[in-house]
Formats: C-alpha cells, sequence, structure tokens
C-alpha cells in the first residue's frame, strides 16, 4: 500500500491526529438522476476522552440519468480532492477501500502536498492503494454560475480558434456555493433561481446544461472562500469520465502575477489555484484557469455585447435579482456606465433607478477608486472625462452650492458651465430660484 509523507528538514508541520476513512463508492441509477455514493467516515480523536469519535456520512453526487455512464465509482479521486483541504487544516489522514488513479496520486502526493504543508496545515497521509487512469473523456466543460467571469469564459471559448477546446456543455453544481452569502436571499431561493437563470442562458447560449446536486456540505463545514476550488473540481472529478478539459473562471484578481502560498490556508483558495488545478490536471483531464490575466473590467467590456450576458448577467449577494445597489451590482453598473453601455443591460439592471442614483455611485467609486476591482472603472472614467465625476473630485457641486446659498446665480453657472451635462445641477437650481 502506497503512502506519503512530507519529508523536509525545515518542516515543522504536526501529524494528523485524525482521519478519513472512505469505505466503499457506489453507483446508483435512477430514471431521472443517478448518482455515486461514498460511504465516509470521519475519525476525530477527541483529546479530553483520549478516543475517537466516528461519524459516518453518505456523500452523494447526483448527476441527470442521461450522464450515467460517466459517474466515476471505480476511483476516490473526487472524495480525496473534496477533503484535502479539510485535512490539511484540521489534521486528517485519508484512508480508502478505493483505489486512486495513480496520476492524480502522484501529483497531489509528490507536487502539491509538499508545497502546501511546507507553508502551513498539517503533515497529512494519504493511504490508499492506486490503479491506472480511467481512459479520457473528450468534452470541454464549464461553470455557468451568470457572473461576469462565467460569462468572460464563454464568450471566449464558445467558438475557440482551436476546435478542440471549444465548449461542448455547461455545468451547474451545488457544492457548497448556496451558503450563508445568501442569508438574505435564503440558501434555497438562491440555489433554485441560480438553476433556473442557468437553464434559460444555456437554452440561448445552445449548449446542453448538466446540473448536479451534492450534500457535500454534510461532510464538514468550511469557508467556502478557502475551499470553492476543491469542492469545484471535486464536482469535475466525479464525471471525469466525461471531460477532457475543464475550464474554471478565475474570479477577476491576478493571482498568477502574485502566486504566493503563504498563509495558504487563510486565504481564498483562488490565490493558488493555479498550482492547485496544474497538480489536479493529468495526461487525461486539463484544468485550466481562464482569465487570470485580465481584470474585471476587461471581462465586463468582453461580455457586453453578447446577448445571453445582457439578459442574464447576476452579480447580487442580496436578493435572487440585480438589486443595482449592493457592492457586487455597483462593481458591475459602474464598468457598464463607464464602458457607455448601460441600456444594453436594461431590464437586467433597473438603469433608471442607476442613472437617479448616479452622483452616489460615483461616489462610491471614488471612494473604491484604488482597490483592485474599482481601480480600472475608475480610470475608464477619468479617460472619458466623465464630468459628474470630475465635478464631485474637484469639489465644484460643494462651492456651487455656496453660491447659490449666497445668491450668486450667475457665479455659480459659470462655475459649472466646464462641466454641463443634460441634466445640469446648475440649470435646475436656476430654473427653480
Ligand atoms: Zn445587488
Amino acid at each position: 500500500m502506497p503512502t506519503h509523507t512530507i519529508q523536509d528538514a525545515d518542516h515543522m508541520s504536526k501529524a494528523a491526529p485524525n482521519k478519513f476513512v472512505i469505505n466503499s463508492l457506489v453507483l446508483k441509477k435512477g430514471k431521472t438522476k443517478s448518482r455515486v455514493v461514498c460511504d465516509i467516515d470521519k475519525v476525530t480523536f477527541n483529546k479530553r476522552k483520549r478516543e475517537n469519535v466516528v461519524e459516518n456520512h453518505k456523500i452523494f453526487f447526483e448527476a441527470p440519468a442521461e450522464y450515467t455512464k460517466y459517474l466515476v465509482h471505480e476511483r476516490c479521486d473526487a472524495f480525496v480532492v473534496l477533503v484535502l483541504r479539510y485535512s490539511l487544516s484540521h489534521g486528517y489522514n485519508i484512508e480508502s477501500a478505493v483505489p486512486m488513479s495513480e496520476d492524480l496520486y502522484f501529483n497531489i502526493t509528490e507536487r502539491l502536498l509538499p508545497n502546501l504543508v511546507k507553508n502551513g496545515g498539517y503533515d497529512i497521509l494519504i493511504n490508499v492503494e492506486t490503479a491506472p487512469p480511467l481512459p479520457p473523456g473528450t468534452a470541454v466543460g464549464t461553470g455557468i454560475s451568470c457572473g461576469v467571469d462565467c460569462f468572460n469564459t464563454i464568450v471566449r471559448f464558445l467558438d475557440h480558434p482551436i476546435e478542440s477546446y471549444r465548449l461542448t456543455h455547461l455545468c451547474i453544481n451545488n457544492v457548497g456555493a448556496f451558503n450563508s452569502v445568501y442569508r438574505r436571499v435564503g440558501k434555497q431561493v438562491a440555489h433554485d433561481e441560480s438553476y433556473r437563470r442557468a437553464e434559460m442562458a444555456a437554452k440561448e447560449i445552445g449548449l446542453p446544461l448538466i446540473e448536479t446536486d451534492s450534500n457535500v456540505t454534510d461532510l464538514y463545514v468550511e469557508s467556502h472562500l478557502y475551499s470553492h476550488n476543491y469542492s469545484s473540481a471535486f464536482a469535475v472529478l466525479c464525471m471525469k469520465k466525461l471531460w477532457r478539459c475543464y475550464l474554471y473562471s478565475s474570479s477577476g484578481e491576478d493571482f498568477v502575477s502574485n502566486f504566493t502560498l503563504k498563509n495558504y490556508l487563510s486565504h481564498d483558495s483562488s490565490r493558488y489555484e493555479l498550482l492547485l488545478y496544474s497538480c489536479f490536471s493529468t495526461s487525461s483531464l486539463t484544468l485550466i484557469t481562464e482569465g487570470d490575466y485580465m481584470s474585471r473590467f476587461e471581462k465586463i467590456e468582453r461580455i457586453s455585447d453578447y446577448p445571453p450576458a445582457t439578459k442574464y448577467l447576476y452579480s447580487c449577494v442580496l436578493k435572487d435579482k440585480n438589486c443595482g445597489r449592493c457592492s457586487k451590482c455597483l462593481r458591475n453598473l459602474l464598468a457598464l456606465d463607464a464602458l457607455g453601455k448601460l441600456d444594453r443591460f436594461d431590464g437586467d439592471y433597473d438603469i433608471a433607478a442607476y442613472r437617479n442614483r448616479r452622483e452616489r455611485n460615483l461616489r462610491y467609486l471614488i471612494k473604491k477608486k484604488e482597490t483592485e476591482f474599482f481601480k480600472p472603472t475608475y480610470e475608464a472614467m477619468v479617460r472619458k472625462k466623465d464630468k459628474d465625476l470630475l465635478m464631485i473630485e474637484n469639489g465644484v457641486k460643494r462651492r456651487y452650492e455656496r453660491l447659490c446659498a449666497a445668491g450668486s446665480y450667475a457665479e455659480a453657472v459659470e462655475l459649472v458651465a466646464p462641466y454641463a451635462t443634460s441634466d445640469l445641477w446648475a440649470a435646475r437650481r436656476v430654473a427653480l430660484s
């Protein structure tokens, strides 16, 4: 039985006191949906009682029945990846009665773990039998959350010049994304609305949508921010017999130029997805992070003329439809405003409401102008010499109000004349006076 342990003279990590034990992996065929069910024990050493506490879980991954033959039950790969981060942070070794693909085992134990453990976490062991990898699939897929990043990937790969990298399928998975972020909307409402939106968008895009489900969050509770790359790879590996290539839309921050594993357990897993997906990729499956070289603003520019994006782009964390006021909605709206593309998204967002609050929205942009997500939008607004933005930044409105209050209307109008727009404050005030 191959085992892995980290050997590093400088390394001070601790041995893991707990373990996950994968007892079995079974394919259950259904008329409309099929699932793989993993019988897994979570064995935790109770320090006070000095005994092991065993929790047994039946973790499933479900897909439409037409995809039954692609569900992987012969290898434990997906479930090892699923528990990997939690194991590192909470000290769980991994054992399995189901074999693991030898290429993935090699990549994780020889390439990934030595680098991760060196930078934090427990020195975990993976005790599994290995077996030759399963035959490769042929499909090229990506997730469809209907966010900016995902539409950017779709636009880029729908008609990719290299045919073998063109998208063939879209997916929506339930592997932890519908969490407390949606507490105001309600997790179930967020889930149902996301699936409904994905169905409509996929129909318009013209690709089959694979809707899957899982109860992975029953196994352990962990911040989705820290673990989303692992759970996304889990969903891909559960259907590895389908995929040849899977595109994972990066988050809009440049984690390639700024790659680091320092304190990786305390950060968004996107920060080191370059290494993760390199190691989860094998000769039969390529996981690609797409768009990591682009700013969110550049992505919005790319998708702003794509009809499905103009109808189904979704960014909100407060409501099941775009509220137009939360930071994520405003991020998109301000970028579209800077690009002069707001009207294309009318219906998907309440553009009239945005325009009514434009001054307040621009003040928000100015406040955020040094942050990675807003800086390119601010710079675009400055480049196009947006008069309202300049007026706010130059404190013109305050001076204008003072002049009006003093009855110096002519001087006030002269002050704002260089910034004149159709909804000129000066004209309104003069007309009302
Ligand atoms: Zn919102």
